[in-house]
């Protein structure tokens, strides 16, 4: 019981070691956790940062759930070089226009200026397209899919935040081309619900799915649908991925000229082109969404340790034939949950008591605690901590591979669960303008029925920019911008034709569309 004692003030201490609150300052505490969890480290170029291993295993998760699932639809991978000659990316005007205050250019090597810069490629269509007109000749070499796992650069101005907003970013991006309209279109889709269980089944993030307005949509594109995701701590909405269909803007012959021949009577088809993108981003929002006061909370299926187990009531009066039967009997439930296929490892670093290295794990937000003291060995069980929800309960060592497989499925549902709960309480329908304003400042966002115009959209933007409390220097935009077009609109009554008028202007809605502050 001392010894209890002493980790519980231990684990006391650890309340405010993460050292700012997650509701008093939600910035300090994002980049708290990420340091202390050690998935980051600052660099020397501002807006870059070091992917650690802790969180560089996420990504790697996600990348190889990811691959499995586009090599299935028959995707495959290349790729190609990161720079781009001018007249290249600035051959499509609109694509350009939406890009060029973020590209970087190459103008110097050694000490002589080029004679052209060069630019880096803040995404691929235009350095990708020229050679899919050389590849795609004929019908035998449609569909062309290929997708390329890279990194870009976006010389954001906008205040940077680790994953968030990085001017480097890892991402992966799909470029495909197709004969018919039908078949982009299911493409996108299909991508788009692959994003999706990235974020909800891997990541336990929820999303709601959906299509931007012309004014977001991917600049150069026929239409963008999107991911978007919501920290509740901000009341901020945020893009979390994205899966464009470009029609035939790229493929057109004044533009890179991508079609193939018909043999019998010569004519040509353009072709249709899809790209899609999901980026290190997705890590941000996890920890975002699920860490606490204690740091970092990893949902079981992108932990890189799921379970942690930790050997308990070693005492100064404990013999060494004793400490060593604990941790034996620690290694050997670590190797018995590894042959069952949960990523196991038992802490047995001397010299640090259990209370600091419960702290580390929780810091770390590894999933599952299992502690394994004398009274456990003599009752063949172990005390199981969830990192979720902090329950505690002992469980038996016989069958110990299938009931902690079982916790761990059984802390991912319910940390889904939990986060969907908490994203659709901020959702508030809002069918008057007088209740926008309220209730983005209650760090929501906002259903409206929508006329899905522009001037519109701006006029929202500004009037709930201007009446909004000041916002922090690291606060994005004030102003809602347009989410998405949700494409469940069942969320909410029937628009009626003629009747339902737009929360914005007035005038007659067409679509229930999310409306927010965000990232
Ligand atoms: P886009 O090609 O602009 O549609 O971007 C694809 C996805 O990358 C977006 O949906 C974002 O989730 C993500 N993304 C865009 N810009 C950044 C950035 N600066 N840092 C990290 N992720 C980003
Ligand atoms: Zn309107």
């Amino acid at each position: 019981p001392a010894k209890e004692k002493e980790d519980a003030k231990i684990e006391g201490a650890v309340q405010i070691a993460i050292g700012v609150k997650k509701e008093v300052d939600f910035a300090g505490w994002y980049t708290n956790v990420l340091i202390k969890a050690d998935m980051l480290d600052y660099y020397s170029v501002s807006g870059c940062y070091i992917l650690k291993p802790w969180s560089y295993s996420i990504w790697e998760e996600i990348q190889t759930w990811f691959n499995t699932e586009i090599k299935k639809l028959g995707v495959q991978n290349s790729y190609f070089p990161m720079f781009i000659s001018q007249s290249v990316l600035e051959r499509e005007k609109e694509h350009i226009e939406g890009f060029s205050p973020e590209v970087a250019w190459v103008t110097r090597a050694g000490q002589s200026d080029l004679e052209e810069p060069i630019a880096i490629r803040p995404t691929s269509e235009t350095s990708m397209y020229p050679y899919y007109a050389k590849w795609i000749r004929s019908h035998r070499d449609l569909p062309l899919k290929l997708n390329q796992w890279n990194s870009v650069v976006r010389w954001e101005f906008k205040n940077p935040q680790p994953f968030l907003r990085t001017r480097e970013f890892l991402w992966q991006e799909g470029h495909t081309a197709f004969l018919t309209k039908e078949e982009a279109d299911q493409e996108v889709k299909e991508i788009l619900d692959l994003y999706r269980q990235v974020y909800e089944d891997l990541l336990a993030v929820p999303v709601i799915p959906g299509i931007k307005s012309e004014k977001e949509k991917f600049a150069g594109g026929l239409y963008t649908t999107t991911l978007e995701g919501f920290i509740s701590t901000s009341g901020r909405g945020i893009q979390a991925a994205t899966s464009h269909c470009l029609g035939q803007n790229f493929s057109r012959p004044e533009m890179f000229n991508i079609f193939v021949e018909d043999p019998n009577d010569g004519s040509k088809s353009h072709v249709w082109q899809n790209s899609w993108g999901l980026s290190t981003r997705a890590i941000g929002v996890m920890v975002m969404v699920h860490g606490d006061n204690q740091g970092l909370v990893l949902p079981p299926r992108v932990a890189s340790v799921q379970a942690i187990v930790v050997p308990c009531g070693i005492t100064a009066k404990t013999t060494d034939e004793q400490r060593k039967k604990i941790n034996d009997s620690c290694e050997a439930l670590a190797k018995t949950l590894r042959d069952k296929g949960v990523r196991a490892k038992a802490d047995l670093r001397d010299g640090y008591t259990p209370g600091y290295k419960f702290n580390d794990w929780e810091q770390k937000g590894v999933p599952l605690r299992l502690e394994i003291g004398p009274n456990d060995l003599a009752k063949n069980q172990t005390l199981t901590v969830r990192r979720d929800t902090g329950a505690k309960n002992p469980v038996s060592l016989d069958n110990i591979g299938q009931t902690v497989s079982d916790l761990l499925a059984t802390i991912q549902s319910d940390m889904f669960n939990t986060a969907k709960t908490n994203y659709w309480s901020h959702v508030k329908a809002v069918t008057e303008w007088k209740d926008v304003v309220p209730a983005l400042d209650g760090k929501n966002i906002i259903a409206i029925p929508w006329c899905e115009q522009e001037a519109c959209e701006d006029e929202i933007k500004e009037k709930s920019g201007r009446a909004a409390e000041p916002q922090d220097e690291r606060a994005p935009s004030a102003g809602a911008k347009s989410l998405c077009i949700p494409f469940d609109q069942s969320h909410w009554p029937a628009i009626e034709v003629g009747k339902t008028k737009c929360t914005g202007c007035g005038k007659d809605a067409k679509r229930w569309t999310l409306f927010g502050r965000s990232y």
